[in-house]
């Protein structure tokens, strides 16, 4: 079968490869029908992130067909249409039983726990073998742990292109605004309008509050001002002397500041990961200008969450504003789709949400490696794609 591979820093490529068996009996094996190419697949892509192996299948964001099950599967059946999750989760540990998925302690045992995190998170489909080295969805199969628990059905009235982003676009830009507390009347900031920040912007709207402000520069705040007129935006690039994203953000509010700020760009991503390093090393690290900015930003008791992806350690961090301020910072975490993955779906039947506003392209798979180097550059206007298996 043709999957997409990462082959080495800034390569990736189809190529041919066994189709994947049940290994374990509550295995689903899926034939994939639509996958998705994501803002954090471009870190794999660079080789930031640490443990990806030459030709590990990617993706972690896509739906299908059920084509087997294992021995232990009981509510999956073959040729029912399902979503992944791009966690993959036990099911019934101490956080799944939760709900909260992205915690599980059974599914990633290499996790970088003995370095840093202080704790295990879950697998992830497609995303190194930091989180479990599992195969994931940019393929013509795909092989999915625990299936009965990383699956959700697809009703007829759901067609592919509007349930693949059950997988982690929605959910994710959900948990953001339930996490970060928008609640009705806020004003609410948004660090990064790609559809992570696009979709969490229309969120906080349905969540009652009553100002979004985006930051970001350039073509995509020409996209947002297009598509989102009634959005406020601040271009980061365009602030002149002396200028600065918390100025402008007080003047536009009271002088005061947002009521909740959300992280969505994590600009600081692929620093962190090299950082890494230099943490272990005993060297220096900046503190992400971002959540700087967001705490310096965010009106007295306000809150700020983080769901651009970071890791390591970071110095140079505004303290005294955060405790002087009683300002409540929280980190999002990978958002735990099975939270919520239910209640979106139903917000789609009713037509409450529409995913198919962020999606820009149409592809096929066997173009996908192409595709990664447009996406990265962003040529065409290219942001989410819907990549046709
Ligand atoms: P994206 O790359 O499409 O968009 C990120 C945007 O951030 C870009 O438009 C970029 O211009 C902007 N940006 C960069 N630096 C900035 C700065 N200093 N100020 C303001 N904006 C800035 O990414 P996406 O797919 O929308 O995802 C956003 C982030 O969310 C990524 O870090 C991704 O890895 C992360 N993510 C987290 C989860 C989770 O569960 N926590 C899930 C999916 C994605
Ligand atoms: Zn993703
Ligand atoms: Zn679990």
């Amino acid at each position: 079968m043709k999957a997409l591979a990462w082959m080495g820093k800034n390569k990736v490529e189809i190529i041919e490869v066994p189709k994947p068996k049940v290994v374990e009996p509550r295995d689903v094996i899926v034939k994939v029908t639509g996958s998705t190419v994501c803002g954090s697949d471009l870190h794999l892509l660079h080789g930031t992130v640490i443990e990806l192996q030459k030709g590990d299948i990617l993706g972690h964001e896509f739906c299908g067909v059920v084509d087997e099950v294992g021995s232990e599967v009981t509510k999956v059946k073959k040729g029912q249409r399902v979503v992944a999750s791009f966690q993959i989760a036990c099911g019934s540990c101490y956080y799944c039983k939760q709900k909260l998925s992205s915690q599980c302690e059974n599914t990633n045992s290499n996790t970088i726990e003995n370095g840093m995190h202080g704790g295990r998170t879950a697998g992830i489909s497609g995303y190194s073998h930091l989180t479990g080295g599992f195969a994931g969805g940019q393929a013509e199969y795909t092989r999915v742990p625990y299936g009965d628990v990383n699956l959700l059905l697809l009703p007829d009235d759901v067609p592919d292109e509007k349930g693949l982003y059950l997988s982690d676009v929605l959910a994710t830009s959900w948990h953001a605004v339930v996490d970060t507390g928008v609640k009705k009347g806020d004003v609410v900031a948004i660090w990064g309008a790609g559809p992570i920040g696009q979709m969490a912007a229309d969120f906080s709207l349905l969540n009652g509050a009553s100002r979004v402000i985006m930051i970001d520069s350039n073509w995509r705040l020409d996209y947002i001002k297009e598509k989102y007129p009634h959005i406020d935006t601040i271009d980061f690039s365009k602030l002149g002397k002396g200028g600065s994203v918390t100025s402008k953000l007080k003047e536009m509010c009271n002088n005061r500041g947002p009521d909740v700020s959300i992280e969505a760009a994590a600009g600081e991503y692929a620093k962190g990961w090299a950082h890494y390093f230099e943490m272990m090393l005993g060297l220096e690290t900046d503190t992400s200008e971002i959540v700087n900015e967001m705490i310096t930003s965010t009106r007295n008791r306000g809150s700020c969450g983080i769901t651009g992806v970071y890791v390591g350690f970071t110095n140079h961090f505004n303290i005294g504003s955060l405790m002087e301020r009683g300002i409540k910072l929280i980190g999002n975490g990978q958002a735990p789709v099975h939270m919520y993955w239910e209640s979106l779906l139903k917000m789609i039947q009713e037509g409450k949400i529409e995913p198919l506003k962020m999606v820009s392209h149409r592809v096929r798979l066997e173009e996908l490696d192409k595709v990664y180097y447009k996406f990265e550059n962003k040529e065409d206007g290219m942001q989410k794609v819907f990549v046709e298996t």
